[in-house]
């Protein structure tokens, strides 16, 4: 459902790298939308790999608690990760999805009309706390002297059912933001929920995601969406062949993990692709890409995928028409081609690029 507020309570927390230069990108566009949201009161937070080094803390106690206290939605920069396993340090982002029970990461990949190869608009809704993510993993040594490992893999009605109905709910909304006039470069007739599994293989575990999701399918206020299925084989084929085909696919989590960076690569550039980290009662917004230290401090980091991660989460919260404008504006600008950052072989900079998406809007 739509949260209306007269103040939004945003925390943002850049992190590490380009984290830094591209979050108060997503800010200056949110500043400008002026009455098109509610008011926006911008809560800056500590995390990552560099509050770690100066304070022990990845994830401070203070932003985990301002956050679930006093913020409706946040937005996350980016994470440098060290290359080695440091004792006491573990990723504040995957922290973040637990403390907030952000149980979905949802992932838009959109191509624009004359900008990249095929056309696509699609989203990829993964699921975010189970499957074989639980890491229950076992080894063994046979009576041979060779080695036996085992994962167990997790899937519930519980999980499947709230996944499922996320992926309606995003397919509903995208028809609604399609009739309200937002471009794309593909036509969607009908709002479509592809429901990605190997059950052929699988029957139990994967059996149980597809049967729940279908169930939720069935529900009343999903009747004018279509249901479809791919085996997660199949579907990696048909993403490249014919990307054009699918609108909203809901996978568990090691599939949508692994067909959610195939999608992106359909579209460029890293530095275009946003998300959301997204639960029933709250959102955070982060760019697909990592810290990115090759182009840290250069000023030549890409906004867009943060200013669309900012995009989408107002379309979460329910502001689908301020969503929209962001995205024409983004839209018309890299059809332009003026301006455009390195990755996009242009020779703009972060702050250029910035600049002409707050013109066109
Ligand atoms: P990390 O460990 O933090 O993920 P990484 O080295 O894997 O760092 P990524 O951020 O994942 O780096 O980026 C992979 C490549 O894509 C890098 O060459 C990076 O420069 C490029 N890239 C990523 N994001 C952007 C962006 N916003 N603008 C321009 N180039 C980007
Ligand atoms: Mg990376």
């Amino acid at each position: 459902a739509a949260l209306k507020r007269s103040t939004l309570r945003l925390g943002m927390i850049p992190a590490d790298g380009i984290g830094k230069e591209v979050l108060p990108a997503a800010q200056r566009v949110l500043e400008a939308l002026g009455s098109a949201i509610p008011r926006v009161e911008f809560v800056p937070l500590l995390a990552g790999w560099e509050e770690f080094n100066k304070n022990g803390k990845a994830l401070p106690e203070a932003t985990i608690e301002t956050l679930k206290i006093e913020c409706d939605a946040a937005m996350f920069g980016s994470v440098s990760s060290p290359s080695h396993k440091v004792p006491g340090y573990s990723s504040p982002i995957v922290a973040l999805r637990k403390h907030l029970d952000l149980y979905a990461n949802i992932r838009p990949v959109k191509s624009v009309q004359g900008v990249d190869g095929k056309p696509v608009d699609m989203v990829i809704v993964r699921e975010n706390t189970e499957c074989l993510y639980i890491k229950k993993e076992e080894i063994h040594d046979n009576a041979d002297g060779s080695k036996v490992a085992y994962a167990t893999r997790q899937i519930t009605s519980y999980a499947s059912s709230r996944i499922g109905r996320m992926a309606y709910e995003l397919a509903l909304r995208r028809q609604a933001e399609r009739e309200a006039g937002a471009s794309s470069s593909v036509h969607h007739s009908q709002p479509k929920v592809t429901i990605v599994h190997k059950s052929n293989v699988l029957s139990v575990t994967d059996g149980l995601f597809r049967e729940t999701v279908r169930a939720v399918s069935q529900e009343d206020k999903y009747k004018s969406v279509k249901t479809e299925e791919q085996l997660v084989d199949s579907m990696v084929y048909r993403m490249f062949r014919e990307p054009e085909i699918f609108d909203v696919s809901v996978a568990p989590n090691l599939y949508g993990d692994i067909i959610s960076d195939g999608a992106a690569a359909l579209v460029g550039s890293l530095g275009v692709v946003p998300s959301v980290n997204a639960g029933d009662n709250f959102v955070m917004g982060e760019p697909v890409h990592g810290s990115a230290p090759d182009i840290e401090g250069k000023g030549i980091a890409n906004p867009i995928a943060s200013i669309r991660s900012a995009a989408l989460l107002l379309s979460h919260l329910g502001y689908t028409d301020a969503a929209a404008k962001i995205d024409t504006a983004v839209d018309n600008v890299l059809r332009e081609g003026k301006y455009r950052t390195p990755d996009l072989h242009g020779k703009s900079t972060t702050e250029e690029v910035t600049n002409a998406i707050l013109k066109a809007l």
